[in-house]
């Protein structure tokens, strides 16, 4: 499935919806040795193990030896890519975007009438006319 044909799980809140980007916080892993998937290792707990598809990027200030910065990253398997996607050899997800508002000349605008046979419309610079009157119903 291309990103283009996915449907979003998520309900964006007003004004607002789901567009699939490519994440850059993530790569898609092709060497023949990959790490295997760390998801869910801890102190006492396996890790997941399984044959890694893409990583994470974590950069890290201060190295766990207090010896400056860090780029490290994290390996997982195509069960734990945590909201993301791979598609066309690279990492998507759902990223909330404002809906743009579309510029003025691309709105369209309700005219209205009276009972006097008034008619007017906005045009596409924003500026009410009277409606001319061959077009009046
Ligand atoms: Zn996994």
């Amino acid at each position: 499935m291309t990103s283009e044909e996915r449907t979003c799980p998520y309900i964006a809140p007003a004004g607002h919806h789901y567009v699939a980007e490519v994440d850059p916080q993530w790569v898609v892993l092709t060497d023949e040795d990959r790490p295997p998937c760390r998801a869910g290792a801890g102190p006492r707990l396996p890790a997941c193990g399984r044959p890694s598809v893409a990583a994470l990027h974590h950069h890290v200030e201060r190295g766990s030896a207090g010896t400056g910065s860090q780029d490290l990253w994290w390996a997982y398997c195509e069960n734990h890519l945590y909201g993301h996607w791979i598609d066309d050899g690279q990492v998507y997800v759902w990223m909330l975007r404002p809906v743009p508002t579309p510029p003025v000349e691309q709105r369209s605008w309700a005219g209205w009438s009276n009972a006097a046979g008034d008619a007017w419309d906005r045009n596409a610079s924003g500026v009410w006319q009277r409606r001319p009157a061959r077009e009046q119903p």
